[in-house]
C-alpha cells in the first residue's frame, strides 16, 4: 500500500493539516494532511502501476491476505476501538461492533475468492466461448463519517478481491480508524500501490476523485445531496458509479407483532449510533390497535437510556457528530413542535450538566402524532429523534412509507406470513426487513431506491460489479 497522505513530506503551514477532535468533548484527538488535487494525481498514478501485478495475483491469494487482515483486526480490534469512539463519537460497544463487523466483511470475501470463476459458452458447429470476469482497473471509494470501518470494508473487499486497485478517500472529519485499518491490509500483504489512501476534504480530494479520468469506477456513500453532485459529475465525465446515500427507513409495527420485540427493535433501531445510520428507524407506524400499550413500554426505554462519553463503557448513546449536526436536529424538532405537528413524549432538548457542557450531545427524543407532511418525514432525520403515527389499515400505511423521497430499507413487524409478504412487495426499499431492522451482513446486497442511491454493494454479486467481461471466442 501507498500511503502518500495530502503532501505529507511538504506539509509547511496548518492548511495543509486537519484538526480532528472529539465530538464528546471537542478536545483534540490528532491531524492529518488536508489532501489536494495532485495527491489525488499521484495516489491514481501508483495505483495504476501496482494494477498489471495485482490483477495477475491468483483471486485465492488475494482473498487469503484478506483473510490474514481480518486476522490482524480482530487480534486489535478492542485497542483500536477507544480510536473510533473519540474521532467518530459512538459508544465503545459499537466502536467494536464495528470493527468486528468490518473484519466479517473481510473473512466473507476472503472466504468466497475461490469461487471467482467464469462461464463456458457451447455454440455448437460455430465454436466455443469462455467468459471472463476481469478486473476494472484503478477503483476510487469515497467514505463517510458515520460507519467509517463498515463503509470503508464494504467497498474495498469485493473491489481487491475482484483484481482491482484503489484510491479511497475517509471522511475528513474521522479518518483516523480507516488509516489504521489500511495499515493493517497493508501488513497483511496488501502489495504496495493496490490501496491508497487520500485524506483530505470533499471539494479538493473527493470531486478530483470522481473526476479523474482514470478512475474506472467510484462508489460513493454520503448524503443525498453531495450524491446529487457526484451523480451530476459522473454523467458529465460518463463514470460508472455507485451510490450509496441517505434513508428515511419506516418501521412498521402490525397488531400482532410480538411487542416487546418490536419495542426493543425501535429502541435499537434508531438511537444506535445516536440515530446517525443510514439505515436507522427513521419513522415508526403504529397499529391504532396496539399504539398506545407500545409507546408505554418504549417510553421508559428511551428515558433509560444512558447518553455520555462514548468512551466510558456504561454509556448507550454519544454524541452527535458534529455542531452541524446538532443544530439541524435542534431546529427539525423547534419547527415541528413550534408547527403544531407534533407532541413530545421524552427528550427534546439539548441536555444539561457539565458533563454535556462542550459535546455535541441531543435527547434521545420520541414525538408522537407527527403530521404526515411533517419534515420529521420529509428529510431525513441523521439524530436521535423518533417520530411516531398510528394507522389503520395496510392500503393506509404502504401509502405513508413510500410518500418519501426515500427508499433505503424498511421493516414490518408481525407474526403474519402474509402481510410481511404484502410490504415486502409494495414498499419502496432495497431491503425489507421482517421482525427486526438495521442489520446488514456482508452476504445480503444493500442500497436503495429513489433518492436513496444507484447500484448495490455487499453479497456475493459485488464482485461482478467490480468486474467486465471479456470473452475468448474459439472457431471450431
Ligand atoms: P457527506 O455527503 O457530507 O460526505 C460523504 C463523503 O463525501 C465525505 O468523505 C466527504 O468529504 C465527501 N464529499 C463531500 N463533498 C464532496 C464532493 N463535492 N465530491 C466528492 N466527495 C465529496 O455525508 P456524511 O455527512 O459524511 O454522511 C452521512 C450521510 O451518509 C447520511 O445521509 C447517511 O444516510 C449517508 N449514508 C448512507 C449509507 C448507505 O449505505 N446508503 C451508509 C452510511 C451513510
Amino acid at each position: 500500500m501507498q500511503m502518500r497522505i495530502g503532501g505529507l513530506e511538504s506539509a509547511s503551514s496548518d492548511d495543509r493539516w486537519i484538526r480532528i477532535t472529539n465530538p464528546a468533548t471537542r478536545e483534540e484527538v490528532d491531524w492529518v494532511p488536508a489532501g489536494t488535487e495532485e495527491d489525488v494525481q499521484w495516489a491514481v498514478d501508483t495505483a495504476e502501476t501496482a494494477f498489471e501485478g495485482w490483477r495477475e495475483t491468483p483471486a485465492r491469494e488475494r482473498g487469503k491476505i484478506l483473510f490474514r487482515a481480518a486476522g490482524l483486526v480482530r487480534e486489535i480490534h478492542s485497542s483500536l476501538a477507544p480510536l473510533l469512539t473519540r474521532e467518530q463519537g459512538k459508544p465503545l460497544r459499537e466502536a467494536i461492533d464495528e470493527l468486528r463487523g468490518f473484519a466479517n466483511i473481510l473473512e466473507f470475501y476472503g472466504g468466497i475468492s475461490a469461487s471467482l470463476q467464469g462461464d463456458f459458452i457451447s455454440l455448437g458447429k460455430s465454436g466455443e466461448c469462455v467468459v471472463h470476469y476481469q478486473p476494472l482497473g484503478v477503483c476510487g471509494a469515497i467514505i463517510p463519517w458515520n460507519m467509517p470501518a463498515i463503509v470503508m470494508g464494504w467497498k474495498i473487499a469485493p473491489a481487491l478481491l475482484a483484481g482491482n486497485t484503489m484510491v479511497m478517500k475517509p471522511s475528513s472529519t474521522a479518518p483516523l480508524t480507516s488509516l489504521h485499518l489500511a495499515r493493517l491490509l497493508e501488513e497483511a500483504g496488501i502489495p504496495s500501490g493496490v490501496l491508497n489512501v487520500v485524506t483530505g476534504g470533499g471539494e479538493e480530494v473527493g470531486s478530483p476523485l470522481v473526476r479523474h479520468p482514470k478512475i474506472q469506477k467510484l462508489s460513493f456513500t454520503g448524503s443525498t445531496e453531495t450524491g446529487a453532485q457526484v451523480l451530476a459529475l459522473s454523467r458529465e465525465i460518463k463514470k460508472e458509479i455507485v451510490l450509496e446515500l441517505g434513508g428515511s427507513d419506516p418501521m412498521i409495527v402490525w397488531k400482532d407483532a410480538d411487542l416487546e420485540a418490536a419495542v426493543a427493535g425501535a429502541v435499537r433501531g434508531r438511537f444506535y449510533n445516536a440515530g446517525q445510520t443510514c439505515n436507522a428507524v427513521k419513522r415508526l407506524y403504529l397499529h391504532e390497535e396496539i399504539a398506545s400499550q407500545f409507546l408505554q413500554a418504549l417510553v421508559p426505554r428511551i428515558q433509560a437510556l444512558i447518553v455520555g462519553n462514548g468512551l466510558d463503557p456504561q454509556v448507550e448513546m454519544g454524541p452527535l457528530h458534529t455542531a452541524t449536526g446538532r443544530e439541524k436536529t435542534v431546529r427539525q424538532v423547534q419547527q415541528v413542535i413550534e408547527g403544531g405537528e407534533g407532541k413530545i413524549l421524552v427528550g427534546g432538548e439539548v441536555p444539561q450538566g457539565s458533563e454535556f457542557e462542550q459535546g455535541f450531545f441531543y435527547q434521545p427524543t420520541l414525538i408522537s402524532d407527527v403530521a404526515e407532511d411533517s419534515l420529521l418525514f420529509t428529510e431525513e432525520m441523521f439524530g436521535p429523534v423518533l417520530p411516531v403515527r398510528t394507522f389503520s389499515t395496510l392500503d393506509e400505511v404502504i401509502g405513508m412509507a413510500n410518500h418519501s423521497k426515500f427508499g433505503l430499507g424498511a421493516s414490518i413487524w408481525t407474526q403474519n406470513l402474509t402481510i410481511a409478504r404484502s410490504v415486502f412487495r409494495r414498499v419502496d426499499a432495497g431491503v425489507v426487513w421482517v421482525n427486526r431492522h438495521l442489520t446488514v451482513p456482508p452476504e445480503v446486497p444493500f442500497g436503495g431506491v429513489k433518492e436513496s442511491g444507484l447500484g448495490r454493494e455487499n453479497g456475493v454479486q459485488a464482485i461482478r460489479h467490480y468486474t467486465r467481461t471479456k470473452s475468448f471466442f474459439v472457431a471450431d
